[in-house]
């Protein structure tokens, strides 16, 4: 209601670490207390130029080379890319063709070989950037549980997070209604308030009809998880 970008960053600090919470090893949930703190940023990287909604089509590949993973490929639409410390980074592995071939990784900021192809600028003020892995080389242990369960991985990370996203969505929403009655009730037009003109309070019904449906959805989205 009062900020996208406070949204943003609690919002960003759980999708990132959200594969660490529900299936990190301890050593890998060493990184929760320092995002806890503020002290780490992190970002949540599965999308790609030719994979969004599609997340089995990832093209991003991981490749075994003795006790290592070696990452080749791009990620786009990463929210904090480029400023995160952590990365949860989802790439195939090959188990199976499509969504059982992928396998999540914890990829530190800081990786060689992980560079910004691309800053991308929206309206609101909200760090977004395409990113290239080109051979980037993690140690065994930065696989995220076992290889194969990517696809799971992110499916109960955004699970979470989809009732959040919707629930931030109403509170912009509640806000904009609560403004909007605010100015029609103080804007004169023609001798009167906008507010007494009949197709204004039509508006003004529809737009509160809206976000009534819009909360109850939000509502039956959280008690359902
Ligand atoms: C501000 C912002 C921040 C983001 N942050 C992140 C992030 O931090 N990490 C990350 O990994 N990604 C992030 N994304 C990417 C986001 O998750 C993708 O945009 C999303 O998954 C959709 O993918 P796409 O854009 O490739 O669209 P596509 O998947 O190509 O969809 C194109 C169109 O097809 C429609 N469509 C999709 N599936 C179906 C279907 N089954 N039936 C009918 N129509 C369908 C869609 O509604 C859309 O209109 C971010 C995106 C934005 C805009």
């Amino acid at each position: 209601r009062d900020d996208g970008l406070a949204d943003f960053a609690f919002a960003m600090q759980g999708l990132g670490t959200g594969a660490l919470s529900l299936f990190g090893t301890p050593e890998q949930q060493e990184w929760l207390s320092r995002t806890r703190a503020g002290k780490a940023i992190s970002a949540f990287a599965l999308s790609e130029p030719r994979s969004g909604s599609d997340v089995a089509n990832t093209e991003m590949t991981a490749t075994r080379d003795g006790d290592s993973f070696v990452l080749t490929g791009e990620k786009t639409w990463i929210s904090n890319g480029g400023i995160a410390d952590l990365y949860v980074v989802f790439a195939r592995t090959g188990e199976a063709p499509g969504a059982k071939g992928l396998s999540a990784f914890l990829v530190p900021g800081d990786a060689k070989g992980l560079g910004i192809a691309e800053r991308l600028e929206v309206i609101a003020p909200h760090p977004l950037a395409r990113l290239s892995f080109e051979r980037v080389r993690l140690p065994a242990t930065a696989l995220i549980g076992r290889p194969g369960d990517g696809f799971r991985i992110a499916m109960s990370v955004l699970d979470v997070f989809r009732s959040t996203v919707g629930a931030a969505a109403l509170g912009f929403a509640r806000r904009a209604l609560d403004e909007s009655i605010k100015r029609v009730a103080e804007r004169k037009l023609f001798g009167a308030p906008m507010a007494e003109l009949q197709m204004v309070q039509g508006h003004i019904a529809d737009m509160a009809l809206d976000v009534d449906a819009a909360a109850l959805l939000v509502y039956r989205a959280a008690w359902t998880k």
